[in-house]
């Protein structure tokens, strides 16, 4: 007995056709793995044997009837990985992806049957250790080609690769910069069922592209248990995005770059959880693992049926069966490596397992690559285009409609703006920066007026300090005057700053006008200094000082005549003041309004300042007029 695996006979003719026939088959390729070590130690013989090399025939132990299938290929134990490579047509898949196909290559069999071992070679030896290059599986072997093949072309191309597994139904991207998290798997019209947030990392060598894979493994779930010491348990899907520069780019920057892709599917194996002696979460894991093959061959069977364009196929039943819709039964190209254990115990799964493989290899897919530019595009797309560029006419008409003074833009500017949306968005943006820079430069002066405005403050009551102080100096004092000390002041003191001690004007060692603070004993001038003409009524404090605002005319204290001594005692005022040297000859300082005058910058919000400035102003002037009409004396 022969089961055919398809209907027109020869599905690796059909793919060596080209995909771009109406309807492509899925291409079965079978491996049977070698005895294991344990299988020989228990003196097993194997119940698979090759007949040429596209027909396996099975002989059941105790003389049952013998059953053959038919594959595009079959490679018995003894092949190595590179017969495998060499003869599943996975070539002619990565051609196919070059030129913009989808294409997917799975593996599919009972636990412990050598699917990852296909794939990808034995399981790691440690982190980070490459698998020996005579053991790489069909992936590497594929990255070496592919990378060689991409070398050669004319055109540049950019490839780039994801890497994910379904773990108990969850989607964990095994490339993710931080611990693998749930992402969700979304639809929409032209991009099927995808994985939103899966990481796609561009690579321009094999060594990067190995890392990847080899990053992936790692952190791949896998559990040992009685059938397979690194048991995978969970799916693993690893895509190489393909694109060539002369592409149009994405429109969502999520999305993988347009053009074609191959994808490397290990499903973990079914097992019969008796067999494997799964207990806990091992047995959750398998459970998961069963359904979504449950699911998964459910969707061939329907996809098998004479009904299937009319029967709804239930991809959404599980994550696994969502990711292989296209390959499935879209427009994808598909390539599955039924792999299967010669031992005797196993032979239930190996037999499901070829039913299976056969039946997949009368599924068609209808390959479409993608459109070339010059294509003319669909009607809905036609009418769309035609819609915007209509739509573009009005808002060009309407930007120059707008009057250029009214919207207080300069000619140049608006033609620019006019350009597009964008142009004015960006205009609106600068105009925004510029608002923002004055407001800066604003708060920036602001800041240095309240500086200002508090040094100010400061002087003014430095100053009132002082007047202060020499208004006491004015009182008179009990007693006749010593002689004057200034003979005892030492020589470095003749050179202090004015004002001239009122009793002798000079110093009598240099000749030089004599201030009277350097003399030590000044307080004793006291008396000669304010001289008898200084009003003795009232306390000292009761008395207004000199800078205070000046009285009316027709007051009796205003009518005394001050002395001279007042004058040199006025004139000490205005040179603090004014910080220059006050000549009796000098013009008054000048009196201008608070607004006018530099001194007055800023300081309007201390109080009293500009009055009690004032007030200083007229006294000053006051005292310089009178000093003026009064000569000093001799
Ligand atoms: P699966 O992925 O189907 O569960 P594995 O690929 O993990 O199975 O293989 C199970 C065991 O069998 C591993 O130890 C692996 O090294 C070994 N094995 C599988 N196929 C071969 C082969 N063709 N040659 C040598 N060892 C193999
Ligand atoms: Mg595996």
């Amino acid at each position: 007995m022969e089961e055919r695996g398809s209907p027109d006979g020869d599905p690796a003719r059909n793919l060596e056709q080209g995909p771009e026939g109406p309807e492509t088959p899925i291409q079965v390729v079978l491996r049977v793995r070698p005895m294991s070590a344990a299988e020989l130690r228990r003196g097993e013989q194997s119940v698979l044997h090759c007949s040429g090399t596209r027909t396996l025939q099975v002989s059941p132990p105790g003389g049952g009837p013998e059953v053959a299938f038919r594959f595009g290929a079959v490679l018995d134990g003894a092949s190595t990985q590179d017969d495998v490579f060499r003869a599943c047509g996975v070539r002619r898949l990565g051609e196919l992806a070059l030129r913009g196909f989808s294409c997917t290559v799975f593996t599919f069999g009972q636990t412990g049957s050598g699917k990852t071992y296909t794939l990808t070679g034995p399981p790691p030896q440690g982190e980070g250790v490459p698998v020996p290059p005579s053991l790489a599986g069909i992936v590497q072997r594929t990255f070496t080609w592919l990378l060689d093949r991409v070398q050669h072309m004319d055109v540049p191309v950019t490839l780039q690769a994801s890497y994910l597994e379904i773990y108990n139904e969850q989607i964990r991207d095994l490339l993710s910069l931080g611990a693998p998290r749930p992402l969700p798997v979304r639809w929409n019209k032209t991009r099927g069922f995808y994985v939103e947030q899966l990481r796609v990392v561009e690579f321009g060598s094999l060594g990067t592209l190995m890392e990847l894979l080899q990053m992936g493994l790692s952190r791949r779930r896998s559990s040992a248990h009685t059938l397979n010491q690194a048991s995978s348990r969970s799916h693993a899907l690893l895509t190489l995005y393909i694109s060539h520069q002369t592409q149009m780019p994405p429109v969502d920057p999520g999305e993988p770059p347009a053009g074609g892709k191959l994808c490397f599917v290990d499903l973990a194996g079914s097992e019969k959880v008796a067999a494997t002696g799964s207990r806990g979460e091992l047995m959750l894991e398998a459970n998961s693992i069963n359904r979504s093959l449950l699911a998964l061959g459910h969707c061939i069977s329907l996809l098998l049926g004479p009904q299937r364009k009319q029967s709804h196929i239930p991809f959404r039943d599980s994550k696994l069966t969502k990711l292989l819709a296209d390959s499935l039964g879209g427009h994808g190209v598909t390539l599955m490596v039924a792999c299967v254990s010669p031992s005797a115990q196993c032979l239930p799964e190996t037999l499901s397992t070829l039913r299976y493989a056969s039946r997949a290899q009368r599924v068609t897919t209808r390959p479409q690559a993608p459109r070339s530019p010059k294509a003319k595009p669909p009607q809905h797309l036609e009418t769309e285009l035609l819609q915007l560029q209509e739509e573009n006419r009005h808002l060009r008409s309407q930007l120059g409609q707008m009057d250029p003074k009214a919207s207080g833009l300069s000619g140049a500017r608006v033609a620019w703006a006019q350009r597009n949306l964008y142009g004015m968005l960006q205009e609106f943006m600068l105009e925004n920066e510029r608002l923002r820079k004055e407001k800066r430069q604003l708060q920036s002066t602001r800041d240095l007026a309240h500086g200002e405005q508090r040094i100010l403050a400061q002087q003014v009551r430095e100053l009132e300090r002082r007047l202060l102080s020499a208004c006491y100096l004015q009182q008179p004092g009990p007693g006749p005057a010593p002689p004057c000390p200034c003979v005892m002041v030492p020589p470095l003191l003749c050179h202090a700053p004015p004002p001239l001690c009122p009793r002798c004007q000079l110093c009598p060692l240099c000749c030089a006008p004599l201030a009277h603070w350097a003399c030590p004993r000044r307080e004793l001038h006291l008396p000669q200094m304010c001289s008898s003409k200084a009003p003795a009524d009232g306390p000292p404090s009761a008395r207004p000082p000199p800078w205070a605002p000046p009285c009316c005319p027709s007051s009796a204290k205003c009518s005394k005549e001050r002395s001279h001594s007042e004058w040199a005692q006025t004139q000490v005022l205005a040179e603090m003041l004014t910080e220059e040297k006050v000549m009796p000859s000098a013009p008054p300082l000048p009196v201008g309004s608070l607004n006018t005058s530099p001194v007055l910058r800023g300081g309007a919000a201390v109080p009293n300042l500009a009055r009690r400035l004032e007030a200083l102003r007229d006294q000053i002037g006051t005292s310089l007029r009178r000093g003026r009409s009064q000569p000093p004396p001799p």
